[in-house]
């Protein structure tokens, strides 16, 4: 069956262009035609038609980086800085209550929470992630699912040997599973040897895969890494082999001129993460210069326990308006290349940008429509500048993943809102009460 979708707007994300009163065609899975959408209805007389009249549709935008499962954590640790965060809070809540069911359940209501706001594939990184997957084989989410690797004992496994023993057969069981892609993640240079970062390194190049780690996240860790390693993070890793094209570094929050360029030259991506690096003061990433030196980027919510949401059209404007705010020059991260990072930028850092990050014949119909009749976005000038100044994830009204409908009129097809808040409850009064 052939449908299509006649937005008031339309933003294929590449090449640039705002199109009116255009059409996507969609067969199964995929797009398979755009454009004029008189022409698009004669060559498909008997597609089923869903006309969006005040709706702008897009690409389903990318979460280049979250820990699904710890929307559970919502507001559990806030502020305090990164280390105290981790050691004194996050760590033993974590040791406390992951399993299986904690990531289920969590991921769950992280699916839930991201396609209503437009989010139709995120990165992840966590424990027990045939769980995650298998809420997002539910949900109809589509996921970039890291097989985390520490060399400490963690809920999950023991040492690096056992994380990648299970990574193996993550992997090799969900291969073929729609929708689910993979990365290795080594959690941090301070949480992974030389060892495992380069036999994990192999891997990722076998497999054509990324590798998607947490760097340069804080002054401290760098400072940490010379008294330990002599260099910071970026250089021991580079020494080691490890930064190349399938190379993902998450924050890098603290990088010198030098260090940008050699992602930029390695071909490396960068995901930055404004609302979490605000949020645990962990500083402000050069996002501006990160664009300017041709950088492949992307951008992530990072985990709820940091955020605390998961709002990637939030963490869009915040982007933009950091970038400004910080170099002091107002032309830098327009709307055009906020939008690109949102969807396009993150597809290419996950290797996915084949197949998703913009609205092209063959690609997935991973697609979003955001209704623009609300009030309190009159009068628009500028549909691109809407999207990043003004609009708020309440007004994205329907979602598509791979041509399946998961949001419609803003509320999710296949899940019961009361049946998710009854579940986060539950939770909540369980980790209370610990
Ligand atoms: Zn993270």
């Amino acid at each position: 069956m052939i449908q299509l979708l006649e937005p008031r707007w339309l933003l294929p994300i590449e090449p640039w262009s705002v199109v009116e009163d255009g059409a996507v065609a969609l067969e199964d899975r995929r797009i398979i035609a755009l454009g004029n959408r008189r022409e698009l209805r004669e060559k498909y007389p008997d597609a089923h038609r869903t006309v969006l009249p005040d709706h702008v549709l897009l690409p389903g935008l990318v979460n280049a980086h979250t820990h699904a499962a710890m929307t559970l954590l919502r507001g559990f640790a806030d502020d305090v800085p990164l280390m105290t965060w981790l050691r004194q809070r996050i760590w033993p809540v974590e040791g406390r209550w992951v399993d299986p069911d904690f990531v289920t359940d969590g991921t769950r209501l992280a699916a839930a929470e991201m396609l209503r706001g437009g989010v139709t594939c995120f990165a992840d990184m966590y424990f027990f992630p045939a769980q995650a997957i298998e809420a997002c084989l539910r949900s109809g989410m589509r996921i970039l699912s890291g097989q985390v690797v520490v060399d400490a004992t963690t809920a999950y496994a023991n040492g690096s040997a056992d994380h990648l023993q299970k990574a193996a057969r993550v992997i090799e069981q969900y291969r073929d599973a729609p929708g689910v892609h993979f990365s290795l993640a080594p959690h941090a240079p301070y949480t992974v040897s030389d060892e495992v970062f380069v036999s994990l390194k192999v891997l990722s190049e076998e497999l054509g895969i990324p590798l998607h780690t947490h760097l340069h996240e804080t002054v401290d860790e760098v400072e940490e890494s010379i008294t330990q390693y002599g260099v910071r993070p970026l250089e021991r890793l580079d020494r080691l082999g490890v930064v190349d094209p399938h190379f993902m570094a998450v924050h890098a929050v603290h990088l010198t001129d030098d260090e940008i360029s050699l992602l930029a030259d390695r071909g490396a991506s960068a995901v930055h993460c404004p609302t979490s690096n605000l949020k645990l003061a962990s500083g402000v990433a050069r996002f501006a210069d990160w664009l300017a030196a041709g950088m492949r980027v992307g951008l992530g919510t990072d985990g709820v326990a940091s955020n605390n949401r998961l709002d990637l059209l939030s963490d869009m404007r915040l982007a933009s308006l950091l970038a400004k705010g910080s170099t002091g020059d107002a032309s830098v991260v327009p709307a055009q290349q906020a939008l690109w990072a949102a969807t396009l930028g993150g597809a290419n850092a996950l290797g996915l940008g084949h197949l998703i990050g913009s609205i092209g014949v063959d690609k997935s119909a991973d697609l979003i429509a955001v209704d623009l009749s609300d009030q309190d976005l009159s009068p628009m000038y500028d549909v691109a500048s809407h999207l990043v100044n003004c609009v708020d994830r309440h007004h994205v009204s329907d979602v598509w993943v791979a041509g399946r409908q998961v949001v419609r009129h803003s509320e999710l097809v296949d899940e019961d809102p009361a049946q998710l808040r009854a579940l986060a409850t539950t939770w909540q009064e369980r980790i209370r009460s610990s």
